[in-house]
Protein backbone atom coordinates (compact mmCIF):
# COMPACT_ATOMS: atom_id res chain seq x y z
CA UNK A 1 0.00 0.00 0.00
CA UNK A 2 1.18 3.54 -0.64
CA UNK A 3 1.37 6.26 1.86
CA UNK A 4 -1.33 7.48 0.67
CA UNK A 5 -3.83 4.90 0.30
CA UNK A 6 -2.61 4.23 4.04
CA UNK A 7 -3.54 7.89 5.22
CA UNK A 8 -6.72 7.01 3.32
CA UNK A 9 -7.97 3.50 5.00
CA UNK A 10 -6.58 4.87 8.33
CA UNK A 11 -8.90 7.98 7.97
CA UNK A 12 -11.95 5.60 7.11
CA UNK A 13 -11.52 3.80 10.01
CA UNK A 14 -11.26 7.04 12.11
CA UNK A 15 -14.27 8.56 10.62
CA UNK A 16 -16.00 4.87 11.44
CA UNK A 17 -14.75 5.17 14.79
CA UNK A 18 -16.02 8.37 15.19
CA UNK A 19 -19.35 7.56 13.80
CA UNK A 20 -19.20 5.17 16.57
CA UNK A 21 -18.25 7.32 19.05
CA UNK A 22 -21.30 9.52 19.21
CA UNK A 23 -23.55 6.28 18.52
CA UNK A 24 -21.70 5.29 21.95
CA UNK A 25 -21.95 8.91 23.61
CA UNK A 26 -25.83 8.94 22.72
CA UNK A 27 -26.48 5.62 24.40
CA UNK A 28 -24.24 6.57 27.49
CA UNK A 29 -26.18 9.74 28.27
CA UNK A 30 -29.30 7.87 27.70
CA UNK A 31 -28.52 5.39 30.17
CA UNK A 32 -27.28 8.37 32.62
CA UNK A 33 -30.58 10.17 32.10
CA UNK A 34 -32.42 7.11 33.13
CA UNK A 35 -30.16 6.39 36.21
CA UNK A 36 -30.69 9.87 36.93
CA UNK A 37 -34.35 9.77 36.59
CA UNK A 38 -34.61 6.40 38.92
CA UNK A 39 -32.30 8.04 41.37
CA UNK A 40 -34.58 10.83 41.45
CA UNK A 41 -37.89 9.07 41.38
CA UNK A 42 -37.32 8.59 45.39
CA UNK A 43 -39.38 5.75 46.96
CA UNK A 44 -36.64 2.91 46.29
CA UNK A 45 -38.38 -0.47 45.83
CA UNK A 46 -36.74 -3.85 45.36
CA UNK A 47 -37.49 -3.82 41.88
CA UNK A 48 -36.06 0.29 41.75
CA UNK A 49 -32.85 -0.83 43.19
CA UNK A 50 -32.72 -3.67 40.29
CA UNK A 51 -32.75 -1.22 37.53
CA UNK A 52 -30.35 1.95 39.21
CA UNK A 53 -28.20 -1.62 39.48
CA UNK A 54 -28.70 -2.19 35.82
CA UNK A 55 -28.74 1.16 34.26
CA UNK A 56 -25.42 1.91 36.45
CA UNK A 57 -23.97 -1.43 35.15
CA UNK A 58 -25.23 -0.45 31.79
CA UNK A 59 -23.47 3.65 31.89
CA UNK A 60 -20.30 2.13 33.15
CA UNK A 61 -20.08 -0.78 30.15
CA UNK A 62 -20.84 2.21 27.74
CA UNK A 63 -18.03 4.68 29.91
CA UNK A 64 -15.79 1.81 28.88
CA UNK A 65 -16.09 1.38 25.56
CA UNK A 66 -15.86 4.98 24.99
CA UNK A 67 -12.12 4.85 26.85
CA UNK A 68 -11.54 1.59 24.52
CA UNK A 69 -12.32 3.17 21.62
CA UNK A 70 -10.52 6.80 22.17
CA UNK A 71 -7.29 4.85 23.17
CA UNK A 72 -7.61 3.33 19.94
CA UNK A 73 -8.68 6.71 17.96
CA UNK A 74 -5.53 8.16 19.46
CA UNK A 75 -3.29 4.99 18.16
CA UNK A 76 -4.94 5.97 14.49
CA UNK A 77 -4.69 9.44 14.32
CA UNK A 78 -0.51 8.52 15.40
CA UNK A 79 -0.62 7.15 11.95
CA UNK A 80 -1.73 9.72 9.94
CA UNK A 81 1.15 12.67 9.08
CA UNK A 82 0.91 15.42 11.20
CA UNK A 83 -0.61 17.98 8.60
CA UNK A 84 -3.38 15.42 8.11
CA UNK A 85 -3.85 14.44 11.88
CA UNK A 86 -4.09 19.02 12.76
CA UNK A 87 -6.54 19.05 9.39
CA UNK A 88 -9.21 16.48 10.82
CA UNK A 89 -9.09 17.31 14.21
CA UNK A 90 -9.40 21.07 13.29
CA UNK A 91 -12.74 19.79 11.23
CA UNK A 92 -14.28 17.80 14.06
CA UNK A 93 -13.68 21.43 16.39
CA UNK A 94 -15.02 23.39 13.55
CA UNK A 95 -18.01 21.38 13.68
CA UNK A 96 -17.91 19.95 10.41
CA UNK A 97 -19.10 16.45 10.67
CA UNK A 98 -18.07 14.06 9.28
CA UNK A 99 -14.48 15.37 8.67
CA UNK A 100 -13.34 13.21 6.11
CA UNK A 101 -16.16 12.40 3.25
CA UNK A 102 -16.10 10.08 -0.03
CA UNK A 103 -15.82 12.28 -3.79
CA UNK A 104 -18.91 10.50 -5.37
CA UNK A 105 -19.19 11.55 -9.06
CA UNK A 106 -17.34 14.47 -8.56
CA UNK A 107 -19.65 15.81 -5.73
CA UNK A 108 -18.51 15.95 -1.87
CA UNK A 109 -20.00 14.00 -0.07
CA UNK A 110 -20.09 16.71 2.74
CA UNK A 111 -21.36 19.92 2.11
CA UNK A 112 -22.80 18.29 -1.55
CA UNK A 113 -21.23 20.85 -4.22
CA UNK A 114 -19.58 20.07 -7.06
CA UNK A 115 -15.81 20.01 -7.12
CA UNK A 116 -15.13 20.85 -10.19
CA UNK A 117 -12.39 19.14 -12.22
CA UNK A 118 -10.62 21.84 -13.09
CA UNK A 119 -10.88 23.08 -8.88
CA UNK A 120 -9.61 19.24 -8.73
CA UNK A 121 -6.49 20.17 -9.99
CA UNK A 122 -6.22 23.01 -7.10
CA UNK A 123 -7.72 20.78 -4.72
CA UNK A 124 -5.23 21.29 -1.58
CA UNK A 125 -3.07 18.73 -0.82
CA UNK A 126 -3.00 17.63 2.67
CA UNK A 127 -0.61 15.02 3.70
CA UNK A 128 -1.25 13.36 0.11
CA UNK A 129 -4.62 13.49 0.79
CA UNK A 130 -7.36 16.14 -0.72
CA UNK A 131 -9.65 18.58 0.49
CA UNK A 132 -12.47 20.29 -0.83
CA UNK A 133 -12.27 23.37 -1.88
CA UNK A 134 -16.08 24.67 -0.50
CA UNK A 135 -15.75 22.80 2.80
CA UNK A 136 -12.52 22.46 3.57
CA UNK A 137 -13.68 18.64 4.24
CA UNK A 138 -11.11 15.82 3.68
CA UNK A 139 -12.09 14.18 0.39
CA UNK A 140 -11.41 10.07 0.39
CA UNK A 141 -11.94 8.41 -2.98
CA UNK A 142 -15.79 7.19 -3.25
CA UNK A 143 -17.00 4.15 -4.38
CA UNK A 144 -18.01 5.59 -7.79
CA UNK A 145 -15.30 8.47 -8.44
CA UNK A 146 -11.59 8.11 -7.55
CA UNK A 147 -9.36 10.88 -6.85
CA UNK A 148 -7.23 10.22 -9.38
CA UNK A 149 -3.82 12.01 -10.14
CA UNK A 150 -4.13 14.76 -12.47
ZN1 LIG B 1 -17.21 20.04 0.48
Amino acid sequence: MSEVDESVSTLRAIVELDQEQRRVAGLRDAAIRELDGLLASGAPQRKSHRDIDAARERAAALQAATATANERRRALLQDLSSPLRKRYESLVRLGRWPAAVALEDGYCGGCHLRVQPRAEIQLSEVGGTRACPHCQRLLLPGRSSEVRDA
